[in-house]
């Protein structure tokens, strides 16, 4: 497993969900965190058909670009009673004709597509890749289980947020604050893997 020395990371996302959530995840490791947003990076097609594919598609494309390690996440929320969808295809569901992203009849879709199935089980995977300049890259999962809720509940977070209850807790992810989601989310596991193998 290779180490990420202290200096400069990219993140490679232009999603300010996730930024704000890894600028907390990161700052205790006196890393150097610029986004590929603020570079102006082109955001690479997501042609992968797994979580992990599309990560290393999007953590190769930033490191090759800019000569410096890179952070990339690929994630969504598997419904169980949609066979595990959408899946991968989680920020399409949103994409609206003019490649603009709105959540709400995303949000809409799960819930009158699984509404008549009593399984409410929901689980958010997040997929994160390191890549370095020279090709190397390192990956990690993390998962919550949990159900979808129906209405969306909450003002915080992003995608998904206000309709996912976490097992064991009564909120949803969007009535938590960025501190409380970071105790038991997909993205804040899966980094906790990393950080173990590769920080520090
Ligand atoms: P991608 O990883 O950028 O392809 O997009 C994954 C999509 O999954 C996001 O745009 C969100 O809609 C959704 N998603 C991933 N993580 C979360 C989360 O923590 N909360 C809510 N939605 C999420």
């Amino acid at each position: 497993m290779r180490k990420l020395l202290p200096g400069k990371l990219v993140l490679a996302s232009h999603n300010a969900g996730k930024l704000r959530e890894f600028a907390g995840l990161l700052a205790p490791y006196g890393l150097e965190v610029v986004s590929a947003k603020e570079l102006g990076l082109p955001e690479p097609a997501e042609t992968g058909t797994t979580f992990l594919e599309n990560a290393r598609i999007k953590a190769l494309a930033a490191t090759q670009a800019t000569g410096l390690p890179a952070l990339a996440d690929d994630s969504g929320c598997e419904v169980a009673a949609l066979g595990g969808a959408p899946g991968v295809y989680t920020a399409d569901w949103a994409t609206q004709p003019d490649g603009s992203r709105d959540y709400g009849p995303a949000m809409e879709r799960v819930w009158r597509e699984a509404k008549a199935n009593p399984d409410r089980r929901c689980a958010f995977v997040a997929t994160l890749v390191l890549a370095w300049p020279d090709g190397h890259t390192e990956g990690f999962e993390g998962r919550t289980e949990g159900h979808w809720t129906w209405p969306p509940r909450g003002a915080q977070g992003f995608g998904f947020d206000p309709i996912f209850v976490p097992e064991g807790e009564s909120l949803t992810y969007a009535e938590m604050s960025v501190e409380e989601k970071a105790r038991l989310s997909h993205r804040a596991r899966a980094f906790r893997a990393l950080a173990a193998a590769c920080l520090g």
